[in-house]
């Protein structure tokens, strides 16, 4: 599983990280992927961080 953020729409809320601190974290005015590929441990926060990201920022694939 490997997470993307669309900087073109992250409105750095910070959300994702309070959520999955393990993957997204917040650098400046974009969250940033810092694991890469979603660890297994991580896979349930991070898809939900990516259902409760209020601009749809975030993309999940595979
Ligand atoms: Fe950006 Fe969405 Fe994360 Fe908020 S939840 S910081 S808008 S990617």
């Amino acid at each position: 599983m490997k997470a993307i953020v669309d900087c073109g729409l992250c409105i750095a809320c910070g959300l994702c990280e309070n959520v999955c601190p393990e993957v997204f974290k917040l650098e400046g005015d974009c969250a940033q992927v810092i694991a890469d590929p979603v660890p297994a441990d991580a896979e349930g926060q991070a898809v939900q961080a990516t259902g409760d990201c209020p601009t749809t920022a975030i993309k999940i694939e595979g």
